[in-house]
């Protein structure tokens, strides 16, 4: 059997097109989020589902160690799980910059906790930290959200330096705007609007969350000892 695969945030966008990307290759998968129905629903052989919240970091340490007591040690863990509430920083409540921190960056802090020792034990393994064009390059309404972005990109190069010698691999994408649920938790409704007008200068249709999984298989397929440190993909009439 191929190894193990780890995906938060599975149950909708990016992190489901990367579940039935790898299941189809033949890995075993542990998908990780808040609602297991989506998961469930997808009905992958040899998958563990667990509802995990990634800012818990004891049950997601316990989530992949029952998973490895199945399928053997994690050979590829994705940090995919995060939260996108736009705002502007004089109006939005700050309890949303806290969520969008305690996800995006903590989230990703403590799965890769979790896994890099035994993998740089092992000399073998990979990390994909999904981060955004918008941890390379600003826009409006975005302070926030941007802020843990770059911080993703400035966590994964630390971190790849860090362990780049055991031969594991720490690697980034860094999607453009794509169509899944991530806009619809923003409560702002006027900055919604104009984000779908936004669109409109892509044809209304932003990147299919499907070449975004292809993408992060491609990266994870090239041999170990080969890292695309960074792949960023989007909308080809994405400005
Ligand atoms: P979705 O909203 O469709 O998916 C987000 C996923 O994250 C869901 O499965 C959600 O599951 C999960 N999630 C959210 N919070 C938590 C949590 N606390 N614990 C565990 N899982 C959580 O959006 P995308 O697929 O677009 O987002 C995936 C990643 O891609 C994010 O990191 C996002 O920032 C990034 N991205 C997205 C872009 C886009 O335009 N769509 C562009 C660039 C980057 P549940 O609610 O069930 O917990």
């Amino acid at each position: 059997m191929k190894k193990l695969i780890v995906i938060t945030g599975a149950s909708s966008g990016f992190g489901k097109e990367m579940a039935l990307h790898f299941s189809a290759a033949g890995h075993p998968l542990l998908l990780l989020a808040r609602r297991t129905a989506p998961m469930l629903a997808l009905n992958l052989p040899n998958t563990l589902v667990k509802e995990v919240d990634v800012t818990d970091y004891k049950a997601f340490e316990a989530a992949i160690h029952e998973a490895e007591s199945i399928y053997g040690k994690v050979d590829l863990l994705v940090n995919n799980a995060g939260l996108m509430l736009l705002g502007n920083i004089w109006t939005q409540d700050p309890a949303e910059w806290q969520t969008m921190l305690n996800v995006n960056v903590q989230g990703v802090l403590n799965g890769s906790k979790i896994v890099l020792a035994d993998m740089m034990a092992r000399n073998e393994g990979s990390i994909i930290n999904v981060s955004s064009i918008a941890g390379k390059k600003t826009f409006g309404n975005h302070a926030a959200y941007s802020a843990t972005k770059y911080g993703v990109h400035a966590l994964t190069e630390t971190i790849r330096e860090e362990v780049s010698a055991t031969n594991v691999r720490v690697m980034l994408v860094a999607p453009g705007a794509a169509e899944t649920e991530l806009l619809q938790h923003t409560t702002d409704n006027d900055i919604k609007e104009g984000y779908n007008e936004w669109k409109e200068t892509m044809g209304g249709i932003s990147l299919d969350p499907k070449h975004v999984a292809n993408s992060v298989k491609f990266m994870y397929d090239l041999p170990q000892e080969v890292s695309i440190r960074e792949l960023v993909i989007a909308a080809t009439k994405q400005g």
